[in-house]
């Protein structure tokens, strides 16, 4: 297929939030890509070259990218600069460049294949080693020397991450059934192989070349991760078990959630958002190989402890992350792991089985391995549940996940099969906001010297897929975090609000929006001054007194706080 069809699309795209119109303009194109290359156009639409467990990334500087536009135009690399900073958008840059550039190249002969962007952008994304600098950019040029305007607009978004919230999956499972059926009764069938898989490529070949019975037959296979199923909130142990009656509660870790593959000898470890994590963690590797079965996928949270056995929180934990130093540190933070969910064993998708019967065959496969299994109460008494949570955060952990005894995994999704009861203070929110950053004010007074007096935050609009604004917030950080957090956004700096931000503010530099806090806040009220959640008719949601705790390393930005997430949230302290 033609490239320009793709970036045509994209063009399109970009001029409209609606979804439908997205599904359909989407679906078109799908109708018109040949079987052999939906997969690569899938992953180019979600704004990814492979899914995330490949450990694949494209993200190419600014810098880089202007030094190939200045090759191709002619121009020097000072000229692309100062049209850049006119733009605010090297995107806008590239477009403008390739059509005031005299359309005598060679290459523009030949139309530019999806197929010659997709291999040039994996060879930039992979090449590694001396000159491989030079040849990036020289295969950025080959494809920017033959294209148009629009085509070096959606080539240059795409691979300095402008593209990166890319369409949605979401809306590509959508108008996949579109393309072959005309509706989209076929979504929930490709969602859940795509919450299997996470391999929205794969998914669209699959269904492409072999039809929805074959979608319908895909199962977990060891290796590849499974999307993370998700818990609702609730803020009490009355409304618990009113939800769920008799369920099981578990404690709440706040660790790092992993989710561990075995099959033979062979063990690798996910992240939360399915990066590739085994080299981080030789130290669990044994105990994950000596669980009592041949093959499984189980999940679960590791947890360093202090010398008494203590766990400690998030943050000590995630500096094992770090990729500086993982030996020293296995050895002063030792890591426990306690498995809390068993999602294939031996051979047999144990996603659809009731919950009772996973955790009995986890703790089975547990024994004697060294991995732990989640401490859990089966009760349907109120005052065991409250009593249980009493302990949990007397122990000083995060509160409690209270199951539904009979539910399968949701997988990818966030459901009342699982329930977080957190701690919290008299006056504070049930649960913190886990926000993205997209701009940052400079600082003032004390703070001058660090350079940074406060954020702009948002959460997540997962229909519009937009970034909307909830907090400025100013406090939390303490000096050294804040030199070092101004480092990050330094790099992530835009010239103007990205596309995908929603703002009535203005702060004082934006920045790609990539980075993922964790804020606790007194409440949520309403404020003009904040686009989550605004209407027409109604202000936005503000989050009152909020401070920031911890960076969510773990986290995508589209795995932020929704503002559906934020308008629950509203409710449940209104009661
Ligand atoms: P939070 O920031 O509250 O951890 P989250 O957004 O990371 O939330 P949620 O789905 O809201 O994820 O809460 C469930 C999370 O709690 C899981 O992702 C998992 O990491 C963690 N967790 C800790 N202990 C358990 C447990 N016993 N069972 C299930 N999840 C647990």
């Amino acid at each position: 297929m033609e490239f320009s069809k793709l970036a045509g699309v994209f063009e399109k795209l970009e001029a409209t939030s609606k979804r439908l119109e997205l599904t359909d303009d989407l679906a078109e194109l799908f109708k018109a890509t040949p079987e052999n290359e939906i997969k690569i156009v899938a992953y180019l639409c979600a704004g990814v070259l492979l899914p995330e467990h490949h450990g694949v990334d494209l993200g190419l500087g600014d810098k880089f990218a202007e030094r190939a536009i200045a090759l191709v135009s002619g121009k020097s690399v000072k000229e692309v600069e100062t049209d850049y900073r006119k733009t605010g958008d090297l995107g806008d840059t590239a477009e403008r460049f390739a059509t005031g550039r005299k359309q005598t190249s060679l290459s523009r002969a030949t139309e530019l294949s999806v197929k010659k962007v997709y291999d040039n952008f994996y060879k930039i994304a992979t090449l590694t080693g001396t000159g491989s600098q030079d040849l990036k950019i020289k295969l950025l040029a080959e494809l920017l020397s033959a294209s148009d305007g629009v085509q070096a607009k959606a080539i240059i978004r795409f691979v300095t991450g402008g593209l990166r919230l890319g369409i949605g999956e979401p809306t590509i499972l959508d108008a996949l059934s579109v393309a072959r059926q005309g509706d989209k009764g076929l979504r929930p069938a490709l969602e859940r192989a795509f919450n299997m898989t996470s391999d929205i490529g794969l998914v669209a070949e699959l269904f492409f070349s072999k039809g929805i019975a074959a979608i319908e037959k895909i199962e977990p296979q060891p290796f590849s991760p499974i999307r993370p199923a998700l818990a609702e909130r609730l803020d009490s142990a009355e409304a618990i078990v009113k939800k769920l009656g008799k369920c099981a509660v578990e404690q709440k870790y706040d660790g790092l959630r992993l989710q561990c593959h075995k099959a033979g000898n062979r063990v690798e470890i996910f992240s939360r958002r399915q990066e590739p994590m085994t080299h981080m963690f030789p130290d669990l590797i044994e105990k994950i190989r000596k669980t009592r079965c041949r093959n499984a996928i189980f999940e679960g949270e590791a947890l360093a402890v202090d010398e008494a056995g203590n766990f400690l929180p998030f943050q000590q934990t995630i500096q094992r992350k770090r990729k500086h130093g993982i030996a020293e540190k296995g050895e002063d933070l030792p890591l426990v792991l306690v498995a809390f969910e068993l999602l294939y064993l031996d051979g047999k998708d144990l996603t659809n089985e009731p919950f009772h019967k996973r955790r009995e065959l986890l703790e089975r496969i547990a024994a004697g391995s060294g991995v732990e299994v989640s401490r859990t109460l089966v009760t349907d008494k109120e005052i065991d549940v409250q009593k249980f949570f009493e302990e949990s955060v007397t122990a000083g952990l995060e509160g409690i996940v209270a199951k539904d005894l009979n539910a399968p995994y949701t997988a990818g999704a966030r459901k009342f099969a699982w329930i977080k009861y957190k701690r919290s203070y008299a006056g504070h929110l049930a649960d913190s906001v886990d926000a993205v950053i997209v701009g940052y004010y400079i600082g003032k007074g004390k703070r001058t010297k660090f350079g940074l007096g406060g954020v702009l935050c948002a959460v997540f609009d997962e229909s519009e897929r937009r970034f909307k604004t909830i907090a400025k917030v100013g406090s939390g950080f303490d000096e050294k975090e804040l030199a070092s957090f101004f480092a990050v956004l330094e790099e992530l700096k835009t010239k103007k609000k990205p596309d995908n931000v929603d703002s009535v503010l203005e702060p004082d530099f934006w920045v790609k929006p990539k980075v993922v806090i964790t804020i606790v806040a007194d409440e949520i009220t309403r404020s003009p001054t904040h686009t989550a959640g605004a209407t027409e008719t109604r202000s936005g949601f503000a989050l009152r007194f909020p401070r920031i705790t911890v960076l969510r390393e773990d986290k995508k930005p589209q795995d932020a706080t929704t503002v559906k997430e934020i308008e629950d949230l509203f409710e449940l302290q209104g009661k």
